[in-house]
């Protein structure tokens, strides 16, 4: 017998129409009523953490799952915590730094159409996630979604309306799951850690006492929500900049194709840094593009920031990542620059393979 825990959050699966429009109105109690059929072999209990549209998810929120997870781990062999999908994918990123070497499979799941409509994805959705989340097999935070296992360092909702609105972003997909068959593609065995050599001029050797193999899982459940996402506009007005630098403490720039900073940015921003010490002020580079990554190296305007500021590349990894991530490194305080920059560089949960 697998002993499966369902926590709720909220989100479209658990909506209910009112006349503003969608919203969470189904309690887990009632949830019940909805669940699938599942077999003997595995025994579900559910339970409510809170109750939101995922918009209005904060760092908060996030302490309240992990610590839900951790004060239940013991007792069952899976997790599955249905979610909104609109920040599911800072969720998954999140709860994969804040979980980490678990041994049992943290799953997130939602849907499109709430479970209580006649047409919806949330029961096959639901379905699948139990399915997932009882096999032994499965370990660690991944989002199970529209029969797609996804790594939960690597998803992005890339759909607002149709059923297969999430997408793996430089990795494959774990799984698929068809038809209540799981079809595994990638196992642990598939990632081995990248070669430090090959990242000589972005980190020293990656911090890997941080994540030491079979060690069991471990919580950490502070974050640091002061990471501030900055989208460029061509011809963005830098005096944006001090009021930013000013109230946070990582600022991740998410810029054009392969990355850089426009010139018209560039005085103000090496002014705003030099304010501050690199380890007070974290400065790291995205790229708005959904795949393949930045790659500051390729243009001139990108070589020039990466040899004028002391700054961290997200490379592979998805925004929301970088995002998260930070804000997972930035709630240990005392830490200098180059501690901060092997924490940032080591892989984690898949996070990243360059
Ligand atoms: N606004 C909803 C939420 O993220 C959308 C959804 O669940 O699909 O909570």
């Amino acid at each position: 017998m697998r002993k499966i825990l369902i926590l709720t959050t909220g989100g479209t699966i658990a909506s209910v129409q009112s006349p503003d429009g969608l919203v969470p109105g189904i309690t887990s109690d009632q949830l019940r009523a909805y669940l699938p059929q599942i077999g003997p072999e595995i025994a579900i209990e559910i339970c409510s953490v809170f109750h939101i549209d995922s918009t209005d998810m904060t760092a908060d929120h996030w302490v309240a799952i992990a610590e839900a997870v951790q004060r239940s781990y013991d007792e069952y062999d899976g997790f599955v915590i249905t979610h909104g999908t609109d920040t599911m994918a800072y969720s998954a990123a999140i709860l994969s730094y804040m979980i980490q070497n678990a041994d049992k499979p943290i799953v997130l799941t939602g849907a499109q159409r709430p479970i209580g409509f006649e047409i919806t994805d949330a029961k096959s959705n639901l379905q699948d996630s139990i399915l997932y989340a009882a096999d032994p097999r499965s370990r660690g935070v991944q989002i199970v979604f529209a029969g797609k296992v996804i790594a939960g360092t690597r998803a992005r909702k890339v759909r607002s309306m149709s059923y297969a609105a999430f997408a793996s972003i430089n990795l494959p997909e774990i799984a698929e799951i068809n038809n209540g068959r799981i079809i595994r593609y990638l196992t642990d065995e598939d990632f081995c850690n990248p070669d430090p050599a090959r990242r000589q001029d972005q980190a020293q050797e990656p911090d890997r006492s941080a994540n030491p193999p079979d060690s069991g899982v471990r919580f950490s459940t502070r974050l640091n929500p002061n990471v501030f996402l900055l989208k460029l506009t061509p011809g963005m007005d830098p005096r944006l900049l001090p009021e930013i630098f000013r109230l946070y403490d990582a600022v991740v720039i998410e810029s054009f194709g392969a990355g850089g900073i426009p010139q018209s940015l560039e005085q103000t921003l090496s002014e705003e840094l030099n304010k501050y010490s690199p380890e007070e002020k974290v400065l790291a580079m995205t790229t708005q593009v959904t795949y393949e990554g930045s790659h500051l190296e390729t243009y001139e305007v990108g070589r020039r920031i990466a040899d004028r500021f002391q700054l961290l590349e997200a490379r592979d990894m998805t925004l929301e990542t970088a995002v998260a991530k930070l804000m997972w490194i930035l709630a240990d305080a005392e830490q200098t620059w180059e501690q901060i920059r092997s924490r940032f560089y080591t892989p984690i949960a898949k996070d990243t393979l360059l």
